[in-house]
């Protein structure tokens, strides 16, 4: 029996899938904040690359992936697909569940699959040094690598909470060669009014991406990167799930009943779900694809749809996304990569469009799904992935009563090693539910 499907180097995608082309109704485009006109390249020209800007508006089926992303691609690259053997034998359901894993890349978790064409697309244009923002860490561990691969040097905001409580990435990041402050900082002018106004903040990645917007803006070798949310991040995350679109065939399965991600800004859902989108909307499959978020950020299940702005300091254009507004700070969940007001503007479009669902799932229901699946199948699943776990098990349960065998698929964004504090704050009874 199978236990994993794990395709070739070969088979890694020659191309990015951009879902923008099959959509039925087209979705809304940004906004400049000012005139409040449909953005123009030349509005993005101070932090952005041309190879991106012209990603972000394409409406292309296909954007080729240049060769040398496809060689860094190759060091984690095909991810592997598990059949959950152990999880469905232990759950004791009928149903067959599958999971795609990002926790092999380097990194930890499938971030660096959009970090690398970023960092490549910069120094393409000549720009000598990125600024970005983290959360928990993942995306600065990322663009951190990817800079130190094509020889960028590489400026992070860390969200103060994060910065203080989970030293071990900020460690990470350092090792792969990046500088990292603690957001707000009394670096810009955005940081230093933010302190002003929330005196003793723990900072908020809306706080920290207008930091780094900022420093980027004022230095022309410097572009700014963000690690979710914008279309061509949403582009290059595509690999997984035109990867798992050949691996289900491996295992002998046509497309799935139902498939689960978590969404923070929606790169990872977007990524593993829009392939398999594609398939439902050209009538190859019937795919539910279910959105996972933390009940502690709900910008999905309770946000509005509407155009707001990406971050605290209003550096952003307007995205017409479901939000909770950039003032928004969240509880503070262990799942720092999904505590963001807004949401992908594709994946939004989405939703609105009827094409995927959404729920909500409050965090002691997360571990205790994350528990259940490293015990079975061995992985420790990032606090964010754990989402995404918890919402297919809901459906694994489901099955018990109604002896049906609903194909299921985890996107299992992440490893969970560097969260194992989270782990222990849960097997203590101590863990919140906010
Ligand atoms: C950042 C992160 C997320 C959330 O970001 P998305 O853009 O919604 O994918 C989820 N899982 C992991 C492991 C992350 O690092």
């Amino acid at each position: 029996m199978k236990t994993k499907a794990v395709l070739d180097e070969s088979q890694i995608p020659t191309h990015w899938y951009n879902i923008v082309a099959d959509f039925p109704v087209p979705p809304p485009p940004p906004l400049h904040p000012g005139t409040h006109e449909p953005l123009t390249p030349d509005d993005l020209i101070a932090i952005f690359p041309m190879g991106l800007i012209a990603q972000e508006a394409s409406s292309e089926r296909w954007i080729e992936i240049p060769e040398p992303v496809r060689e860094i691609y190759k060091l984690w690259r095909p991810s592997p697909l598990y059949r959950a053997r152990r999880l469905e034998a232990a759950l004791g359901t009928p149903a067959r569940i599958y999971y795609k894993y990002e926790g092999v890349s380097p990194v930890g978790s499938h971030k660096l699959n959009s970090a690398v064409p970023q960092a490549y697309f910069n120094l393409l244009d000549g720009r000598k040094r990125l600024t970005t923002e983290t959360g928990a860490g993942q995306w600065g561990a990322a663009l951190a690598l990817a800079c130190q691969f094509f020889g960028l040097k590489c400026d992070v905001w860390q969200v103060q909470g994060s910065f203080d409580s989970k030293p071990y990435r900020r460690m990470q990041m350092e090792t792969y060669g990046a500088t990292v402050v603690g957001s707000p900082s009394e670096l810009t002018e955005s940081g230093r009014a933010l302190r002003e106004r929330f005196p003793g903040t723990a900072g908020s990645l809306g706080m920290a991406i207008s930091e780094a917007i900022e420093a980027a803006a004022g230095d022309p070798e410097a572009s700014y990167s963000l690690g979710s949310v914008l279309n061509h991040v949403t582009l290059h995350q595509s690999v997984i799930g035109q990867e798992l679109v050949l691996q289900l065939k491996e295992f002998g399965e046509e497309m799935p009943d139902a498939l689960y991600a978590c969404a923070g800004g929606g790169s990872n859902l977007a990524g593993i779900a829009f392939p398999i989108l594609r398939e439902n909307l050209e009538g190859r499959a019937n795919t539910r694809v279910v959105a996972c978020e933390p009940k502690a950020a709900p910008s999905l299940t309770e946000g509005e749809y509407k155009y707001d702005f990406g971050d605290t300091a209003h550096l952003t254009p307007l995205l017409k996304m479901y939000s909770l507004g950039p003032d928004f700070v969240p509880a503070a969940v262990h799942a720092g990569g999904l505590r963001y007001h807004g949401m992908s503007p594709l994946v939004s479009h989405a939703y609105d469009q009827g094409l995927i669902e959404a729920i909500s799932i409050k965090q002691r229901e997360a571990f205790a799904a994350g528990v259940t699946f490293s015990r079975a199948e061995g992985i420790i699943p990032a606090s964010e992935s754990n989402h995404a776990i918890a919402g297919a098990l809901r459906e694994a349960r489901k099955a018990i009563e109604t002896g049906e065998s609903p194909v299921i698929v985890i996107g299992v964004s992440g490893s969970g090693q560097l969260d194992l504090p989270a782990y222990a704050d849960f097997l203590a009874g101590t863990m919140a539910d906010s």
